[in-house]
């Protein structure tokens, strides 16, 4: 089958950063894989299998159809936790299969506690707890009816977790948010554990926290962006560097410890000529002030590829740099080629990762258009073909 354009997905760096990650976790914190959002876009069922092969047993997604998807790519050796949305059949479906979700709310409470009645089996709760981000939790006032259900109904209802979500560990400028939520939530945490049939595992960090804050560690950790190979914010990575860096001078030298495992390729489709003087794609964005080659590429705004990056970004052919000429469009993108003039139809254009020594980053990406890493990655197509490379 021809695609337009294939996104590789690299199991030895996948492998690096998972190791980094182990070797930041505090001792006991176990890594919880988070793979919502088509896992930041690397595609859920190509993802799975790859990071069951570093070992990792424990994954989180936000809501039922992406519960569904990881569920059937995952081995039964690993488990399922669903951070979001759902509703009654999907915890009903939950329950049958053991896959624990967040409560965050008395009446999700007692519907879980009904399902668990109904089919027989327990339904495996993460308590959720409001500390400060202000989105979802139960709040403290909530908490003695919550017990009183979980207690009264043992058989219907098992607590596996107790955790809470950080007002944004990315920025510094957010710690002291940040060191309140942290002190609510061992304070309540422990409360709750004196009268919760255990074990239970406590559980608040995200890739941030994980990489900059070893008190938030705790049981277990919800790492998300970090293990694709990116920094959550260029902060966190200055931050990370500072810290484990043994000297400023060796600061400048340390080469950054994660690895993208993302690479987005395509090729080119086809090449023409261009002579000084016309406009080169829709409207008159673009002058060709000298004769120009150009190449398309079947790659535009519909597959992720922003239009702030019409005039401005760059993808690389035959290990250089080749710029993005006029509009990006909604199926092609234009690039010039008159510094490349080996370049042929069929070549390898990538628009993200390695190519030779040149490199586009995701960052890159984002710094020119304003999105989030996070953002970026997850507009990428579900429909571009994932492959697992070495
Ligand atoms: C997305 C998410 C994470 C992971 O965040 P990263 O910054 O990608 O590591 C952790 N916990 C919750 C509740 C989330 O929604």
């Amino acid at each position: 089958m021809h695609s337009g354009s294939t996104i590789e997905i690299s199991q030895s760096a996948l492998k690096k950063n998972i190791q980094l990650l182990r070797n930041t976790l505090s001792p006991g914190s176990t890594l919880c894989s988070v793979i919502k959002g088509n896992a930041y876009g690397h595609g859920i069922e190509q993802f799975v299998p790859m990071a069951e092969r570093e070992k990792v047993r424990h994954f989180a997604v936000a809501n039922d159809n992406e519960a569904y998807r990881a569920f059937e790519a995952m081995s039964d050796r690993s488990h399922l936790m669903v951070m979001g949305d759902m509703d009654a059949s999907s915890i009903a479906w939950a329950v049958e299969n053991k896959v624990s979700f967040w409560v965050f709310s008395l009446q999700r409470l007692k519907t879980a506690v009904d399902l668990g009645r109904t089919i027989g089996e327990p339904a495996l709760v993460h308590l959720e707890l409001e500390t400060g981000l202000n989105r979802t939790g139960l709040e403290e006032a909530e908490l003695p009816a919550a017990l009183e259900l979980i207690l009264d109904n043992p058989e219907a209802v098992k607590v596996l977790g107790i955790c809470t979500h950080f007002a944004g560990a990315e920025s510094l400028a957010n710690y002291v948010r940040i060191e309140h939520q942290m002190k609510d939530f061992k304070r309540i945490s422990t409360g709750l554990l004196e009268q919760l049939p255990g074990p239970v595992q406590l559980h608040t960090a995200c890739s941030a926290a994980v990489l900059n804050w070893p008190h938030t560690h705790m049981d277990l950790a919800r790492i998300g962006i970090a293990q694709y190979g990116f920094w959550p914010s260029e902060e966190t990575r200055i931050q990370y560097m500072l810290r484990t860096a043994p000297t400023q001078d060796d600061f400048m030298k340390v080469k950054d410890p994660l690895r993208r495992i993302l690479r987005w390729k395509t090729q080119i489709m086809d090449i023409k000529k261009v002579t000084a003087g016309q406009f080169i794609s829709y409207g008159m964005h673009y002058l060709a002030k000298r004769n120009h080659r150009i190449a398309t590429i079947p790659v535009g705004y519909y597959h992720g590829f922003p239009r702030k990056l019409s005039n401005y970004g760059h993808v690389l052919i035959r290990g250089k740099k080749a710029p993005v000429v006029g509009m990006v469009n909604m199926n092609i993108t234009i690039i010039d080629l008159t510094d490349i003039p080996h370049a042929a139809v069929g070549d390898e254009v990538v628009i993200i990762g390695r190519q030779g020594k040149a490199e586009i980053t995701v960052t890159s990406f984002s710094e020119q258009t304003s999105l989030l890493n996070y953002e970026v990655l997850v507009r990428l197509p579900a429909d571009i073909p994932r492959i697992k490379v070495r």
